[in-house]
């Protein structure tokens, strides 16, 4: 059955508010999505009722803390379908787990003349630490081109990827375009040449089933709050060959086995990687997030965002002036869009008078918007599934009165 939005809407409090005087119009979900009640109850629950530190003390509360936070792992392992829950790392998000990967797999497994694959549409988070690794290791970064028609080159990564290739990261959604890419193809080109895949899946999990196993990617990087979850929290699948290879790459309580002045022992997977207390409310209610998305008809609400993607862009199309970056057929979530002769903070500005929220810019991808020459960034509207055909309305609407104030 088709989902009632106005009704599912009802679970996200934030949504039902006045904004500079009119209704919330909220368009601004790839930067983050607004949460479910059940994720502030989880939230709420562990503060109040539970509150212990994790696998350390030999009581109840530390017991309940501790079974709670394993079992949002489970959650998370078996939404992306991980082989096993030791293969899922915590991490405070995406950044996070690809810095995770730069630092313990990048420094130490990467030499001078080794390559890394990087694309054009690529977040800075998938660029810097990248960076990192090329300045310490003497790595060279390569970049997967754009087409004419700013889809990634498939002809031209064919070209670039050798034997010298030893890493690919590439994002599976652009968060500037919304443009979907042919990660599962560029994965086993990569693999064709033995490189190690880590895909950057930070707008794909709020929009795609995400299956890793499919993807047969090596690493993959997601944040929380980009799907209905907290802030401070996401999360690093690894092969897991790979994963027992790579040593610690922060160190402290929690990551050890044994520890002696002379010498420490590192514990086993996952915990090798999470040095210190982690997020423990934050994974509890990531995986209520889960637990609520599981709960819902996910195939009819992505159809129903595809719906609201068609109309945005129909209306954007009719609008003078108006060009929209990128293909309009693949993509989910977000669409961006530049106006002649208008800039995207000033118009930004201008919605936001009517309570509509969306983000201009360079959506943290400078070198994306360089390459498209649109050095003042676009203007992106990005939705959810809470959306609904009557704010995309008012979107459209208010671009028009926009259009005509300038
Ligand atoms: N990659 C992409 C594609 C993103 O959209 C974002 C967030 N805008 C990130 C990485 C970084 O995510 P976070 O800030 O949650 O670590």
């Amino acid at each position: 059955m088709a989902p009632d939005i106005h009704t599912l809407r009802r679970d996200f409090p934030t949504l039902a508010q006045i904004v500079n005087g009119h209704p919330l119009v909220y368009l601004d979900n790839a930067a983050t999505t607004q949460k479910p009640q059940p994720v502030l109850d989880a939230l709420n629950h562990y503060y109040r009722d539970t509150n212990a530190n994790v696998h350390r003390a030999s009581h109840a509360l530390s017991a309940q803390a501790t079974q709670a936070f394993e079992a949002a792992r489970i959650k998370l392992q078996r939404f992306i379908n991980a082989p096993t829950p030791e293969q899922l790392i915590w991490t405070k998000g995406t950044t996070e787990a690809i810095n995770l990967v730069a630092y313990s797999f990048g420094m130490h497994h990467l030499q001078a003349g080794d390559e890394i694959l990087l694309s054009t549409l690529e977040h800075h988070a998938n660029i810097v630490p990248w960076q990192q690794v090329a300045a310490a290791t003497g790595a060279v970064i390569r970049v997967i081109p754009l087409t004419p028609e700013g889809d990634l080159d498939l002809l031209a990564a064919e070209r670039l990827l050798s034997t010298r290739t030893r890493l690919l990261a590439v994002s599976q959604v652009s968060n500037a375009l919304g443009v979907v890419n042919p990660v599962r193809q560029l994965i086993a080109m990569a693999r064709a040449v033995g490189a190690v895949s880590l895909v950057d899946g930070a707008q794909a999990m709020g929009h795609l089933t995400v299956d890793v196993q499919a993807l047969d990617c090596d690493f993959y990087a997601f944040s929380g709050h980009k799907m209905f979850g907290p802030t401070g929290i996401g999360g690093l699948y690894g092969r897991k060959e790979l994963l027992e290879r790579m040593p610690p790459w922060q160190t402290g309580g929690e990551m050890v086995h044994s520890v002696s002045f002379e010498q420490t022992s590192f514990n086993r997977l996952p915990f090798k990687f999470e040095a210190g207390t982690p997020n423990i409310a934050g994974a509890i209610a990531l995986g209520a997030a889960v637990d609520y998305l599981t709960g819902l008809n996910r195939m009819a609400l992505a159809q129903h965002e595809h719906s609201l993607l068609e109309a945005l862009i129909t209306g954007l199309e009719a609008i003078p002036g108006v060009r929209i970056i990128g293909r309009p057929d693949v993509r989910v979530g977000a669409v961006s869009f530049v106006m002649d002769e208008v800039h995207p903070q000033d118009l930004a500005t201008l919605l936001d008078m009517q309570g509509i929220a969306l983000r201009t810019g360079h959506h943290c991808a400078m070198p994306l918007m360089q390459a498209l020459g649109l050095e003042q960034g676009t203007i992106r509207a990005s939705v959810a599934f809470y959306n609904t055909h009557e704010e995309i309305t008012a979107l459209l609407a208010g671009i028009n009165k926009a259009r005509e104030f300038f």
